[in-house]
Order: structure tokens, then C-alpha cells, then sequence
């Protein structure tokens, strides 16, 4: 494998100061030390990055001892984290060599074997995630043809992409959330083992998969990556009770606007729009038995978030959130003069609102005069 080397001057602007403090702690003490992954494609592409990540051939405990606010994280395979203050810190790894132990089904189980720059290379995903820039020589680094691809707005896989995806099948969704992020296009190669291997996400834990669907949806492109997910036949992997419609669909765009204008969004409002189809499918039957609205609704809530949780996982209190938006639909559609204030001060009435505002834009046009009713009263 041949690098080809590009020097290529970053505005200084551009670049995360802390990681350039990093980058300089650790190659003052003699390692060798890079950007990579996703800040430089984002960087080459003219985006903002989301974070800077940091490789070199520095082990993690001599990472460690390089910096006082500074700690060792994950089991699979260990990484530094640098502190800065209490939501800022720079991930650096070490260079990892390709050798991976998999299990049966091909799923990696352990890749914690240290290595050079060039095998560090080839145990990433796709060519345009894995190009390094060294800081001081202003240069790119390129091994599998990275430059080309992100000119050509091309995601390739580094390797056989069957393969790469049996061993983490996590990929297969980030090439889908690449592909809408950069307006990018996969290759006729990665596309089959999309149609073909989705099933694979069941492997993958449930808490794993639940971080994977923040970064999927919490973004300015969520609605076109579940369009992509469903294309593929990925979301049934992922939501098998969620069935595209026009309250998602808004709600997606909705949420997209938000970060646009950097209001703050939760995974709350983004399960509950997903399982809200299937949580009153469910207690239509239920109620059939149960006379109680309350019990079905609860009962319902519970069987779907039950299901739910063996594909994407999510934590005890946000299922309970969600739960209580749903329980708060019904108080909203009623309109009772006698709960108006009170409901004004429960603290979800904000995002249960918004529920329902969403909900009379799309699926029920009957809600109009309940939206209308909630959005006066908190004049
Ligand atoms: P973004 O930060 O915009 O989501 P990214 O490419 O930086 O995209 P990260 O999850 O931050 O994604 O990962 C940093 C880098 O680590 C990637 O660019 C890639 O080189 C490598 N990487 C991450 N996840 C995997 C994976 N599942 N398999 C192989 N390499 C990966
Ligand atoms: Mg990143």
C-alpha cells in the first residue's frame, strides 16, 4: 500500500484549538500524531466538523500520563479521553493494526492489537473516512484513495464490503447517514450488501444502536435518512413497528429545523412519533376488553416500548417521558377548562403540545381547533 501525500492549508479558524493542543502535547514527546476521520472529510468537503478525533502511535496509557484532566474509556478497545471542561473533550487513539477476532457470525469481538499508521488505515470503514492530516506539515495523508473519492462525492468500502459489514454491521447505517449527510454516492457494492445482509443489525446490542439513532435522526437531514433506511430495508431492523407517514415525516423536518436554529431537541419526542402508530393500533384492541382509557393506554404504551427496546434500546426515563406524552394527548384533546392551567404547568405540557400541534398538521386535521385552543391559552 502506497500514501500519497497532499498539502492542503486549513484555515486556522476551521480547526478545534483544543485538538491542536493535543495533536502538539503529544508530538512534542516524540509520537507521531494525526487528525482523522471524520473532521477531515468534513474539513476537505467545506462542512463543520462535528468533533476532531486524533490517532497516533502513542499507547493509551502513555496518552494518558501526557495529560493531568485525562481519562482511559472503553472495553472493546481502549481509547483517551482529554478533558477540557465538562462537555468538551478530544477522543485520541491509538493505531490499531486489521487483525480482528470474530465470532461465528463474523461480528468483531475483539480488535484491541496496536499497530503502524498503515494498518490503522485499513481497520476503518470507508476510503473517505480515512484520511489523516498532519498539523504541522499541513499535509494529507492518503492510503486507499480517500482525496479521489471525496471529490468525486464517492463512498467506497476499505476492503470487501461483505465482510466489513458482517464484522460490524453498525457500517451499514453509517454509509446511509454519509450518503444524505454528504450527498454522496454509495457504491454498486456497498448498495447490494445494503439489500442484502440488513437482517445483520440484529447482532448489534440494543444501547449500541441507540446512540447509532441519535446521530441518524438528531441532524439536519433526519427525514432523508429514514426515506434511505427504509429504501434499504434497514428500518425494519431498527423500528419494526414504525411505518412511514405523514406525521414522521413532519416531525423529522421539524426536528431538523430546531438544530437549525440550535433550539434543543430529545430522543423523547423522536421515539414517541415513531411508536405512536403502533401504540394506538394497540389499544384499539386492548380497549376492546378494557373499559378504563387509562389502563389501555398504559398497557398499550408498555407492550409497544416493550417490543421496542429488543431492537433500539433506550433509558428507563425516557420511555417513561414518552409515556407521558401519550397519556397527555387525551387530556389535550379534551379541552377542559378545568385542567387548563393545571396542564399549562406540567412540566412535559411544552413537548405533549408540540406533540399534538404536529399531529393536526399531518394525521389528524381534526385537532386543528384542540391545537388552536392550547397555542391561546398560553398567551
Ligand atoms: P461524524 O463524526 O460526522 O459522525 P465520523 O466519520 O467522524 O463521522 P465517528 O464515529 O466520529 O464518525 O468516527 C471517527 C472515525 O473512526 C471514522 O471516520 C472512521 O474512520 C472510524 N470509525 C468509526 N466507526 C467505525 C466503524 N464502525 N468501523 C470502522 N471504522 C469506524
Ligand atoms: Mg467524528
Amino acid at each position: 500500500m502506497q500514501a500519497v501525500y497532499q498539502s492542503v492549508k486549513f484555515e486556522q479558524k476551521l480547526l478545534d484549538k483544543n485538538a491542536l493542543k493535543v495533536v502538539k502535547t503529544i508530538s512534542n514527546a516524540g509520537f507521531e500524531v494525526y487528525l482523522v476521520g471524520g473532521c477531515v472529510r468534513d474539513l476537505l468537503l467545506g462542512l463543520k466538523p462535528k468533533d476532531f478525533d486524533i490517532a497516533t502511535s502513542a499507547k493509551p496509557e502513555e496518552v494518558h500520563k501526557l495529560f493531568k484532566r485525562s481519562r482511559l474509556i472503553g472495553r472493546r478497545f481502549r481509547l483517551v479521553h482529554v478533558l477540557f471542561d465538562a462537555r468538551n473533550f478530544i477522543e485520541v487513539a491509538t493505531f490499531r493494526s486489521g487483525t480482528v477476532k470474530t465470532a461465528q457470525s463474523g461480528i468483531i469481538r475483539r480488535d484491541n492489537c496496536y499497530g503502524t499508521l498503515a494498518q490503522d488505515v485499513v481497520r476503518r470503514d470507508f476510503n473517505i473516512n480515512a484520511l489523516y492530516y498532519d498539523t504541522q506539515n499541513h499535509q494529507i495523508i492518503d492510503y486507499v484513495g480517500g482525496l479521489k473519492d471525496i471529490n468525486n462525492k464517492a463512498i467506497n468500502m476499505i476492503g470487501e464490503a461483505k465482510k466489513r459489514f458482517e464484522e460490524d454491521p453498525v457500517r451499514m447505517i453509517r454509509a446511509v447517514r454519509f450518503q444524505v449527510k454528504l450527498d454522496a454516492k454509495l457504491s454498486a457494492e456497498i448498495k447490494t450488501c445494503l439489500h442484502n445482509q440488513a437482517q445483520l443489525l440484529s447482532h448489534i446490542s440494543p444501547a449500541r444502536l441507540f446512540e447509532e439513532c441519535i446521530k441518524l435522526f438528531h441532524n439536519e437531514y433526519g427525514f432523508e435518512v429514514f426515506c434511505q433506511l427504509e429504501h434499504y430495508g434497514l428500518l425494519p431492523h431498527l423500528f419494526e413497528q414504525t411505518e412511514r407517514n405523514d406525521f414522521i415525516k413532519k416531525a423529522l423536518l421539524n426536528t431538523s429545523a430546531r438544530i437549525q436554529q440550535n433550539k434543543p431537541v430529545t430522543p423523547v419526542f423522536l421515539f414517541a412519533v415513531f411508536l405512536w402508530q403502533a401504540q394506538n393500533q394497540r389499544f384499539l384492541q386492548i380497549k376492546q376488553k378494557q373499559k378504563s382509557n387509562n389502563l389501555a393506554m398504559r398497557q398499550a404504551s408498555e407492550e409497544v416500548i416493550r417490543k421496542q427496546i429488543k431492537q433500539v434500546s433506550m433509558p428507563k426515563w425516557l420511555s417513561f417521558r414518552m409515556i407521558d406524552i401519550w397519556m397527555l394527548q387525551a387530556k389535550l384533546e379534551e379541552k377542559n377548562p378545568k385542567y387548563t392551567e393545571k396542564l399549562l404547568h406540567n412540566p412535559r405540557f411544552r413537548m405533549a403540545y408540540d406533540f399534538l400541534l404536529l399531529r393536526s398538521k399531518s394525521i389528524n386535521p381534526e385537532l386543528k381547533s384542540a391545537a388552536d385552543f392550547w397555542t391561546k391559552a398560553q398567551r
